[in-house]
Parts: C-alpha cells; structure tokens; sequence
C-alpha cells in the first residue's frame, strides 16, 4: 500500500445526487480486491482528512468509484474535470475471502452497490449469482445492469413499492435462503441496520456471511483508532481490519 498521484478519466453523474468517477491507477488497479477501498484527498480547503470510497469497478489500469454527494468532500469531487490529477491512497484494508464453491448471493442496501460490483465482476459468469438490490425507492436502485451484464440474476425491491417487490431486502434474503439447496454464501454492504439483519438471517440458516461495515474513519491504515468495530474478541478498526468482516464475529448489540 501506498499513495499515488491518479488522473480523473471522467466525472459524471449517473443518478440523483450519485457520481461515477474514473481514475488512472494502475498499481492500484493490480492489487485490487473486492471490498477494499481506496482513500482520496480530494483537493479544496474545507475537507482535510482523505475520504474513503469501495472500489467499485475495476477496467485494465482504470479504477473506479461510485459515490453519493452527501458532504463537502463530495460535493468537491462532484466538481473536479477530467485531467485532475489526485493523491490516492490504496488499496486498503481487508476485502471480501475467496469463494470457490457454492452459490453466491450480493445484498446491497442503497450505495451498498459500490464494493458488490467488482465483486460480481470477479465472480463472473462461473457462479450461480444473485444479486438483491433494496432500496427507499425506485432512484436509489443502482447498478442493476452492470451486475447483470456479469451474468448476474438481479431482484429488486423498495420500501415504498416503486420498483420491484414492496419490502426490506432482508425479507428477500429470507425467501432466497429458504429456497436455496446446497452451500450459499452472502456478501452484503449498506446500512448497518440491514446488516444486522441479514447477519441474523444467515445465522439461522447456518449460512455464511460477510458484511462491509463502512464505518467513518480517519486515517484509513489502522493508526488514528478512529473507527472502533465491536466483535466477539474486542474492538477491531473498520480500516485495517476491515471493512469486511465476518458476520459472525462482529458484536451486532455494540454496534451503532
Ligand atoms: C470503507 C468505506 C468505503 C466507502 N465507500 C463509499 C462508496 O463507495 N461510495 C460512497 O458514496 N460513500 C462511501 N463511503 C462513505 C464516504 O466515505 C462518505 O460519504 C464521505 O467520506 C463523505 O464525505 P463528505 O465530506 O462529502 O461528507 P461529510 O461532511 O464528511 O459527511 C456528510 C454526512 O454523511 C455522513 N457520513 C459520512 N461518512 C459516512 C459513513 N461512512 N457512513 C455513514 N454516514 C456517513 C455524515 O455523518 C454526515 O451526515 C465509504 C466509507 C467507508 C468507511
């Protein structure tokens, strides 16, 4: 791990609110594991500390990122033209394991698409994939043809009934696991909120179960202690531990 100076390909928006940058990075391109991040300074006075985004794709020596415009660090990515040249530091931390056998199931709540993309894309057309996309409504669905264009089968479902089945993506989850025979394993992003759940669900169908808690963080390597996971055996960084953890070792109760 280390930072390197990246090129903006291209900037632009693809939904509400919600950005799709390129970046140059070779190195980092190479290293690359779904589910790790990489952790940019992105340049203007306001935002001091880097910001830490998934990588969400990953295209010979081109990375890139999907973010939601939320803050200032956003809003300034949002803003910089292609050609910018940033410091970029990755990638970082603990991605989602090997898995060679089995079917696969992806569960993304909202931006919980972002690390889950390249994970489909590494996964390829090889393993019976679904993939469980939930959301408030229908704008926040996202990605939907880029995990099936990775031969991917796609179900969706929103809390207000506007595309897809009118229920949490957990209760998805559910009918999955009931259904399923044979060795499945889930690999979810999202609110902390849903991952708890679908960490209940799992458990009670003995399936495994690998969560990317996205939790604030500073430093991004496992230094500042800024970004405390509970887990059975005591406090792990979110960072340098993480982001993915095993479901079955984060202590769900401590968990905010
Ligand atoms: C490992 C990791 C991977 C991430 N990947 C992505 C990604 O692929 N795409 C993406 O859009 N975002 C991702 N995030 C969240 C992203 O880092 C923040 O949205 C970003 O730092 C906000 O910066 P800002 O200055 O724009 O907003 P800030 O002013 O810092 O925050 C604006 C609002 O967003 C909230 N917020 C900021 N960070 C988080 C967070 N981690 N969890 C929940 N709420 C938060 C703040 O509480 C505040 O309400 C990731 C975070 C982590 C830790």
């Amino acid at each position: 791990m280390r930072n390197w100076n990246c090129r903006l390909l291209s900037n632009r928006k693809i939904a509400d609110g919600v950005w799709l940058a390129a970046f140059d990075a070779p190195k980092i391109a190479a290293a690359a594991k779904p589910g790790q991040f990489v952790h940019v300074r992105v340049p203007g006075g306001e935002h001091i500390l880097r910001r830490p985004f998934s990588i969400h794709r990953v295209d010979g020596n081109t990375i890139k990122v999907l973010y939601r415009v939320v803050g200032a660090a956003t809003f300034a990515l949002s803003a910089l033209k292609a050609g910018t040249m940033l410091d970029i530091l990755g990638p970082l931390g603990h991605g989602f394991p090997a898995i060679n056998s089995g079917r696969v199931i992806l569960l993304a709540g909202g931006m919980g698409v972002a690390p889950l993309v390249f994970l489909a894309q590494k996964l390829g057309k090889k393993r019976g994939l679904t993939v469980i996309l939930g959301a408030k409504s229908s704008s926040g669905v996202l990605c939907a043809a880029a995990f099936r264009e990775t031969g991917a089968r796609v179900i969706a479902c929103t809390e207000d009934g506007s595309k897809g089945k009118q229920c949490l993506a957990t209760v998805l989850l559910e009918n999955e696991l009931a259904q399923a025979g044979g060795k499945t394993t889930v690999c979810a992003c999202g609110p902390n909120l849903m991952l708890k759940r679908a960490a209940a669900v799992c458990a009670q169908f003995k399936t495994p179960c690998y969560v990317s808690l996205e939790e604030r963080m500073a430093c991004g390597i496992g230094v500042c202690l800024c970004c405390p996971v509970p887990t059975v055996a005591g406090y792990k960084s979110a960072c340098k531990d993480g982001p993915v953890f095993n479901a079955l070792e984060v202590a769900w109760s401590n968990l905010k």
